[in-house]
């Protein structure tokens, strides 16, 4: 019989009050894994209402306790990371070196959470005026969620979850409903940490679960990671509604390659760049615009690199590309292609029908490169989220930079060069909130704060390191003046 996944709140699993479930496919061959269920307003009033509960002790308890909790959740994560990674690959496609990887940037942000006793300090004024002293002080807001997609279940909620905890909030974790699989595994390990019941809560879910974080009133900090159509309604709805929101939206992300880069490991960082996680990643390379006399070499030896990826299942060793995460993807993905050719785009390499052994009932979509794109198509300007790039040569970096900047998305760019001036001159002007300079995926280490700019975020702290301790914070000013037969009088 298909597993049900449940819900955990108030350190209990429970049935969500929503019946209606919803399948969950393993991309790679369409077997249904497990039901999920639809979510409702119910489910998150009750983990709202448990957080909140928990709320006060939690505050009250020192932040240096709390973080013992969080040196054990990162062993628990080590320890089981590979039948963790296991379940991510089945859900989401990707291989299982991706999943290994995203479970390491889970465990460096809990490692950074870690830190916060010392993060939570601030700034101290003795005698402002005479006597008087000022200082501020961090306290938690209360109750936070996460609500995250379906390309790293395992790392995005740990971009916050962390560091809110840690801070003294009690949390609320949905995951995305095409992969709750890894998440539920997690929580089921972390039971062994004893947390206070309410703590830390999972509640599955769709759009109704997410209007009822949206709404809820208990729930004072929202951390949202999806596509960029979302990330604005989260914004807007959660900030009317008087919440923190910080909302982190899609990408396209450009590359420049200068006539100067150097040509194998150019190629090489691209390859991985576009095609890790089926191209299904914020940070993926999407447009690469090639400058000068590297319009002559590139396309073709990105061609050629790109034919030699080997897809298929991911826990299949030697696979270097999974599948993307859905039928109506590969379709969705496949329709953008066929609509750019048919409007005079130029095919260097098609992966539509693309045949993987074993892979029939997949949803796999090979690499595919295409060339003379109209820069106001709509393939030009969308995110595809799959293998997927598309080359333009142009006359100079001026102009390169210019392209960089014309999308809505400003989530990261990236430059190939042994120019300093050129790329320094890139790093300058492009927007964007993630530069890569000789590197394709500029993901930054937990201790730095991560999010685009545009429209790949609405907000102003980001996730990660210090922003995310300020906007799980909420600062009080004290200005203090004491005074006792001991000492001077008013
Ligand atoms: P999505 O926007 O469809 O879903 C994200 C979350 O929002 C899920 O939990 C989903 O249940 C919920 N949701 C979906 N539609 C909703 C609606 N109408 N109302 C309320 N909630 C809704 O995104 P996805 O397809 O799961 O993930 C891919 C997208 O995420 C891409 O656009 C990608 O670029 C983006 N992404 C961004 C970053 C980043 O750091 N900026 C990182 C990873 C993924």
């Amino acid at each position: 019989m298909t597993r049900v996944l449940k819900n955990y709140i108030n350190g209990k699993w429970s049935e969500s009050k929503n019946t209606k479930l919803r399948d969950v496919i393993n991309p790679a061959s369409g077997q249904v894994l497990s039901q999920v269920p639809a979510g409702s307003k119910e489910d998150i009033d009750y983990a709202a209402e448990s957080a909140r509960s928990a709320w006060w002790s939690w505050r009250n308890t020192p932040a240096t306790q709390r973080v013992q909790y969080l040196f054990r959740m990162k062993q628990i994560l080590e320890i089981n990371a590979d039948e963790i990674a296991e379940i991510c690959t089945n859900e989401c496609g990707k291989t299982f070196a991706e999943s290994k990887a995203e479970i390491v940037r889970a465990v460096e942000n809990i490692e950074v959470a870690c830190g916060i006793p010392r993060l939570l300090q601030s700034d101290f004024s003795e005698d402002i005026a005479t006597g008087i002293d000022e200082f501020y002080i961090r306290q938690p807001v209360g109750v936070g969620a996460s609500i995250s997609p379906f390309n790293f279940p395992v790392m995005i909620p740990f971009w916050f979850m962390p560091y809110a905890i840690a801070c003294g909030n009690t949390y609320i974790v949905k995951p995305s409903g095409k992969v709750p699989g890894s998440m539920t595994r997690i929580f089921e390990l972390l039971q062994d940490l004893n947390l206070p019941a309410g703590v830390l809560n999972m509640v599955h879910g769709g759009k109704d679960t997410v209007d009822a974080i949206l709404e809820n009133q208990y729930i004072r900090a929202i951390s949202f990671v999806g596509s960029s159509d979302v990330a604005k309604y989260i914004y807007r709805t959660g900030s009317a509604n008087g919440k923190r929101v910080q909302a982190l939206g899609g990408a396209k992300n450009p590359v420049v390659i200068m006539p100067d880069a150097d040509v194998d490991t150019t190629v090489k960082i691209i390859c991985d760049s576009a095609y890790g996680c089926a191209g299904q990643r914020c940070l993926a390379a999407a447009i690469v615009l090639t400058v000068g006399k590297a319009g002559e070499v590139f396309p073709a030896k990105l061609a050629e690199a790109s034919k030699e990826k080997r897809l298929g299942y991911g826990m299949t060793p030697g696979v270097e590309i999974g599948p993307v995460i859905t039928g109506e993807s590969k379709e969705r993905i496949n329709k953008l292609i066929e609509k750019a050719v048919g409007e005079g785009a130029k095919l260097l390499l098609d992966g539509r029908n693309i045949k993987v052994p074993g892979g029939d009932n997949g949803f796999f979509v090979g690499p595919t490169i295409l060339e003379n794109v109209d820069i106001e198509s709509e393939i030009y300007n969308t995110e595809i989220f799959g293998p997927v790039i598309i080359i333009k040569n142009v006359d100079s970096l001026d102009e390169a930079i210019k392209l960089a900047n014309k999308g809505h998305h400003g989530n990261a760019a990236s430059i190939f060069t042994t120019s300093g001036a050129a790329a320094r001159k890139f790093r300058h002007d492009v927007q964007a909130g993630n530069i890569g300079i000789n590197i394709g995926i500029a993901a930054p280490m937990a201790f730095f704060p991560f999010s685009g700019w545009k429209e790949s975020f609405f907000g102003d702290l980001h996730g990660q390191s210090f922003h995310a301790v300020e906007f799980y914070t909420q600062t009080k000013v004290v200005i203090e003046r004491w005074h006792d037969e001991w000492t001077r009088k008013f």
